[in-house]
C-alpha cells in the first residue's frame, strides 16, 4: 500500500453523512495534498484510505463514477480504474453498472474474501504449502473453539448456536449436493469460531478455510467413499457442537484440531489421485 504521507491537523477534518457523497476530496489542503503528489492511481488510494480511517467515507458510501473521480484527482480515467481494481481485489468496493449517480461502486468491507483469495493465488504458485494453511488453522480455530466453550453459555450466543445447529442438521439430508455440504461445513465451523468474539482471528481463520477450499473440492470426487466420509466428517462435527455446549474448551480444542487434521490427510489421498488424473488426461491431449 502507499507509503507515508502527511496529514492535515485533526481540526480540518469535516465530518460529513456517511451516504451518498458528491466528492472525495473537499478541502483545500486535501486537495492540494493529492495534486502534489504523483498523479497515479496511488493518489486515489492514499486518499481513500484517509477518509476511511476518519470517518469521511463508510461502509455502504457510493463513490463518484469514474468521471468525476477523474477530474478531481487530475488522472486519467484508466488510473481510476486501475485504482477501482486494487480496492476491488482488497475487498473494499463493489463495482457499480450502468451509468449516472448510481453507477459509481460502493464502498464495503470483505477482507476474509479478499485474503482467501490472495492466500489461494500463492497456494497456487506453491509459495505457501497448504500443509502449513491446514496448520495455522489448526493452531486459531482449535484455539477459537475452546473460546467459544468458554463463552457458549451466556445468552447472547444462543442464535449462532442455533445457527451452527441449522447448518449441522442440513449436512445430514441424504440429497444435499457436494456444493451445499461444503458451503454448510464452512459456515458451522465459522459460527462456532466467531463465538469468540476476535474478530480479526475470525477473518484469518476464514480466510484460510476459503484458501483450501478449492484444493479440497477438487480432491472429494477421487475420494473412494465420499458418502461415508461424510458420515465420518458429520460425527466429528456433531462431537465439536457437543464440546462447545458443554462448554468443555480443552474437548472442543481437540476435536476441532482431528476433525481439520483428518480431513486434509484425506484429502492429500484425493489430491494425489486428482493429479494423477490430470496428467493421464495431459498425456493423452
Ligand atoms: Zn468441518
Amino acid at each position: 500500500m502507499p507509503g507515508s504521507r502527511s496529514l492535515p491537523p485533526l481540526s480540518q477534518l469535516r465530518c460529513e453523512p456517511a451516504s451518498p457523497i458528491p466528492s472525495l476530496v473537499t478541502s483545500q489542503s486535501e486537495r492540494q495534498r493529492v495534486k502534489e503528489k504523483e498523479p497515479t492511481y496511488t493518489a486515489l488510494l492514499e486518499s481513500i484510505e484517509h477518509r476511511l480511517r476518519h470517518g469521511q467515507l463508510r461502509v455502504g458510501d457510493r463513490l463518484p463514477g469514474e468521471r468525476s473521480l477523474a477530474e478531481e484527482y487530475g488522472i486519467s480515467r484508466a488510473s481510476v480504474r486501475e485504482a477501482l481494481r486494487v480496492l476491488s481485489a482488497v475487498g473494499l468496493i463493489r463495482s457499480g453498472v450502468g451509468s449516472g449517480p448510481k453507477a459509481g461502486a460502493v464502498v464495503v468491507s470483505e477482507p476474509s474474501d479478499a485474503l482467501g483469495w490472495a492466500l489461494r493465488m500463492h497456494i497456487a504458485t506453491r509459495t505457501l504449502p497448504v500443509a502449513d494453511i491446514v496448520s495455522t488453522r489448526v493452531l486459531l480455530e482449535g484455539e477459537a473453539a475452546a473460546r467459544a466453550a468458554d463463552v457458549a453459555h451466556q445468552p447472547e450466543h444462543v442464535a449462532s448456536l442455533a445457527t451452527a445447529r441449522s447448518y449441522l442438521e442440513e449436512m445430514d439430508h441424504a440429497d444435499i449436493s457436494d456444493d451445499r455440504f461444503h458451503f454448510c461445513d464452512t459456515r458451522f465451523h465459522y459460527e462456532i469460531s466467531s463465538l469468540g468474539g476476535n474478530i480479526v482471528m475470525d477473518t484469518v481463520i476464514d480466510s484460510l478455510h476459503l484458501a483450501t477450499v478449492g484444493y479440497v473440492q477438487e480432491a472429494v470426487p477421487y475420494l473412494n467413499d465420499w458418502e461415508a466420509t461424510k458420515r465420518e466428517l458429520q460425527d466429528q462435527h456433531r462431537a465439536i457442537y457437543a464440546a462447545v455446549i458443554a462448554g468443555d474448551a480443552e474437548r472442543a480444542q481437540r476435536t476441532v484440531a482431528e476433525h481439520i487434521r483428518w480431513f486434509y490427510a484425506l484429502s492429500e489421498i484425493g489430491a494425489a489421485h486428482y493429479e494423477y488424473h490430470q496428467k493421464v488426461r495431459d498425456t493423452q491431449v
